[in-house]
């Protein structure tokens, strides 16, 4: 399996409460305060497999128009490429 590393973000249906944690198939992911079984709602990134275990949310990355990289929302210059970012769709 080259995703058994992938590392999830879980949810505890009941409660909401979130964990991040690696997830592999056949696991049973338990919250350690509350006891409760915890299912896996999505990957975070980077994706498995990566050099990187740096933990990235999704809603606050884009991908630099020229490198294809991924940089923070908030950023003006790509700091791989250095092109210039637009300013974010409906931000104003
Ligand atoms: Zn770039």
């Amino acid at each position: 399996m080259p995703n058994a590393t992938q590392t999830y973000r879980l949810r505890a249906a009941a409660s909401g409460r979130e964990a991040l944690a690696p997830v592999n198939e056949h696991g049973v992911y338990i919250d350690r305060e509350t006891g409760e079984e915890m299912q896996p709602v999505t990957r975070t990134l980077p994706l498995a497999p990566s050099a990187s275990a740096l933990l990235r949310t999704p809603e606050n990355l884009r991908a630099c128009e020229r490198c294809d990289q991924l940089i923070g929302i908030d950023v003006s210059d790509c700091p791989y490429c250095g092109l210039r970012q637009r300013p974010i769709a409906g931000s104003r």
